[in-house]
């Protein structure tokens, strides 16, 4: 048996043993995109937005919106921190600077090459989650309402997706 293939079916008794009776999928299909992430953020971002509606101008309503929605997808910016532990380097971080489009259309071969990051992610996101939430709500309480609401939302697709529930 080639090395690779050693290598594959190694990977494949590994999830096996992680999913029990659920299909293996590759991690790559386990993990939700950033445009998934990026939809989902919409409706909680206008949700917040139509609550605070009466208390802010258009203006900073807008200036709001944006960070809702780049924080639902820019969380997902730990990953790197978390292949740099892993690989070692900052190769996944320069190959994303040097090919910025890759972020959207080759997002899951981007980390193919680091061990299965999910519960190192998710710690990740709570851990950070946790100090956004702090610092904003230090800001603005409306700040930190909507960061822990998009945060929230975010976590919960991570999860649905990895649990394979969407
Ligand atoms: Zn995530």
């Amino acid at each position: 048996m080639s090395t690779d293939r050693l290598r594959s079916f190694d990977s494949s008794i590994k999830q096996c043993s992680t999913d029990g009776l659920i299909p293996v999928r590759s991690k790559s299909a386990t993990r939700m995109r950033s445009s998934e992430h990026f939809l989902a953020s919409v409706p909680v971002v206008a949700l917040v937005l139509v609550s605070l509606g009466e208390q802010y101008d258009r203006v900073r309503l807008a200036f709001l919106g944006v960070y809702g929605l780049a924080l639902g997808v820019g969380i997902d910016f730990d990953h790197f921190l978390l292949a740099r532990v892993y690989a070692g380097d900052w190769r996944h971080l320069r190959y994303l600077l040097q090919n910025p489009i890759a972020a959207v259309t080759e997002q899951e071969a981007i980390f193919e090459d680091v061990r299965d990051m999910t519960l190192q992610r998710l710690l990740s996101h709570v851990l950070l989650g946790g100090a956004l939430i702090g610092l904003t709500k230090r800001v603005s309480g409306s700040l930190g309402r909507l960061t822990a609401v998009v945060l929230y939302c975010h976590l919960l697709c991570d999860l649905l997706r990895d649990n394979h529930l969407v």
